[in-house]
């Protein structure tokens, strides 16, 4: 199949470039390399430094043709989202609208959207968090990632547009980028490597779902021949504390300097997971990877 990737460059994208190319597919990148980067970008497929507001992505679609289109492409910090909620709009709202547009003009198959089911859901009213909670961003970045889905819908209920809409726990894994204000396995093995003190926010027993990256790229080869206009959230289905997370990056890193405690991130959800039967059934994928190798995995590629 060809397949269109957008935000093929960052961390997340560039795993399921590698999928795809791995299952034999002609793949395509859009990036603007914003977050990305060009060494993210897994060779073998073509990476096009564009914009997806810029006109050269019209061309890309007529000139390639893809049968399938996955956006990734995103302005993905929460932070900046809370900094300049127009311009996360534009990039994520406006700039998924925007794709959906072109599937339906270019006569795509599907569309697989990256969506966030960390963020669009909100405050839990219990866990674990099912597709059908409500949807109450409290962040613009989970607001904007939200339009980004509604739109798809809408395009669906408008032009027939097929889609599947996968919402992401807490990534981790390999090309993560370490100085980024989330990810805080990423930001931690940076630190010990380097031999740098970490500050944890609050007493570290928050729990997040944190997924192992090779496990959200199975998911989207999966959604290529599955999962026809469904949503699905896409984590571990369990809570897994900060402490947790600090011990067994210093096991595997071999730093034994303490951590700094630093005051709890205002407005942070404290205890967070996914429910993912819905994928495990309709999808017949669920994660593969436990903590420790996803760990093991992450340590080993960030070593210089
Ligand atoms: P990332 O920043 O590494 O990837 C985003 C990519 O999009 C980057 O390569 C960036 O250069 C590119 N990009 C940004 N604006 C663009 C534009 N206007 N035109 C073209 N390219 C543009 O972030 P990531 O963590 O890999 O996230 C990938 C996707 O997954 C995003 O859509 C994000 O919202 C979603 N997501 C991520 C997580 C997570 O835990 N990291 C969780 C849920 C959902």
């Amino acid at each position: 199949m060809k397949i269109l990737v957008t935000g093929g460059a960052g961390f997340i994208g560039s795993h399921i470039v590698e999928a795809y190319l791995v299952a034999g597919h002609d793949v395509a990148v859009i990036d603007n390399l914003a977050t990305g980067r060009r060494a993210n970008c897994p060779e073998g497929a073509r990476l096009h430094e564009v914009d997806i507001h810029a006109r050269e992505t019209e061309r890309i679609f007529a000139d390639f043709r893809p049968d399938i289109v996955n956006h990734l492409a995103a302005q993905a910090s929460v932070k900046v989202s809370t900094g300049d909620i127009v311009f996360d709009l534009e990039v994520n709202g406006g700039g998924t609208a925007r794709i959906a547009d072109l599937c339906v003009k270019n006569g795509v198959k599907k569309l697989i959207y990256a969506s966030s089911g960390g963020t669009v859901y909100g405050n839990p009213d219990s866990l674990p968090v099912r597709e059908d909670h409500p949807l109450r961003p409290v962040s613009p970045y989970g607001m904007s990632k939200l339009v980004g889905e509604q739109y798809i819908g809408l395009m669906h209920r408008l032009h027939g547009l097929q889609y599947t809409v996968l919402r992401y726990s807490n990534a981790f894994g390999p090309r993560q980028d370490p100085n980024g204000e989330a990810g805080v396995v990423a930001i931690f093995t940076g630190k010990m490597l380097a031999g740098e003190q970490c500050t944890i926010d609050g007493d570290g027993d928050q729990r997040k779902d944190y997924i192992y990256v090779g496990d959200i790229a199975r998911a989207n080869v999966i959604a290529l021949e599955a999962g026809a206009n469904g949503t699905y959230n896409i984590g571990t289905g369990e809570g897994t504390s900060v402490n947790t997370i600090f011990k067994a990056l210093q096991a595997e890193t071999g730093d034994a300097t303490p951590a700094h405690h630093g005051p709890p991130r205002i407005g942070d959800v404290r205890d967070f997971w996914l429910e993912t039967s819905h994928a495990a059934a309709e999808l017949n994928w669920r994660p593969e990877v436990p903590f420790e190798e996803g760990i093991r995995l992450t340590v080993a590629s960030f070593r210089p």
